[in-house]
C-alpha cells in the first residue's frame, strides 16, 4: 500500500467556481452553498483519494487562490512545484475560456522542461440558456494541449 502526495493547483478566472468546486470535493458533495462569497485569500484543501483497483492512495494538496493575482509574485510562490493542474472556466463566460491558455502557460512555466498533467473543467452547465462555450470547442482545445476535458456544475452534480 503506497501513499502518494500530489500538489494540485486550481487555476482560472475569478468567479468561474473554483472555490465552490473544491469545497464540494472536500465535503463529498454534501455542502454546496449557493451564496458562496468570493475567495479573499488562499485556501489549502487536503483530501486523500484512493487509486481505483489498488490499495494505494494519493493525498491531494489543492491550492485555491482568489485568482486576481495573475502574474504576481504571490502566485509564483503559491504555485511552486505543482504536480497536477485543474484549470476551470465558466461555460457562460467566453473570456474565462479564452484566458485558460494564459493560466495554462503560467502553470507550465512553474516547471520548465517537465510535464504537468491536468484537466480542463467547464463549470456552470446548469445555466444552459446562457452557455456560450460549447463542448466541442473546449474538447478541441484541451486535446491540443494534452488536457483531459470535463464539464460540470456545482448545482447538478450528476452532470459530471
Ligand atoms: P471562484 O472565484 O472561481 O473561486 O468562484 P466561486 O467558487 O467563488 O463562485 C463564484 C460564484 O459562482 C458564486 O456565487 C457561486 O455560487 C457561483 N457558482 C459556482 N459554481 C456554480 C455553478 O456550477 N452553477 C451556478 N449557477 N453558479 C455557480
Ligand atoms: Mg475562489
Amino acid at each position: 500500500m503506497v501513499k502518494l502526495a500530489a500538489k494540485c493547483i486550481l487555476a482560472g478566472d475569478p468567479t468561474v467556481g473554483k472555490t465552490a468546486l473544491v469545497q464540494l470535493f472536500r465535503s463529498d458533495g454534501a455542502h454546496f452553498q449557493k451564496n458562496y462569497t468570493l475567495t479573499t485569500g488562499v485556501d489549502l484543501v487536503v483530501k486523500t483519494v484512493p487509486v481505483p483497483d489498488t490499495g494505494d492512495s494519493v493525498e491531494l494538496f489543492i491550492f485555491d487562490s482568489a485568482g486576481k493575482e495573475l502574474f504576481s509574485e504571490m502566485l509564483d510562490k503559491l504555485w511552486e512545484s505543482p504536480n497536477v493542474l485543474c484549470l476551470v472556466y465558466d461555460v457562460t463566460n467566453e473570456q474565462s475560456f479564452t484566458n485558460c491558455s494564459k493560466w495554462l502557460e503560467k502553470a507550465r512555466s512553474q516547471i520548465p522542461g517537465a510535464t504537468l498533467p491536468g484537466v480542463l473543467v467547464g463549470n456552470k452547465t446548469d445555466l444552459a440558456g446562457r452557455r456560450v462555450v460549447d463542448v466541442a470547442q473546449a474538447q478541441a482545445w484541451a486535446l491540443g494541449q494534452g488536457l483531459e476535458c470535463f464539464e460540470t456544475s456545482v448545482t447538478q452534480r450528476w452532470d459530471c
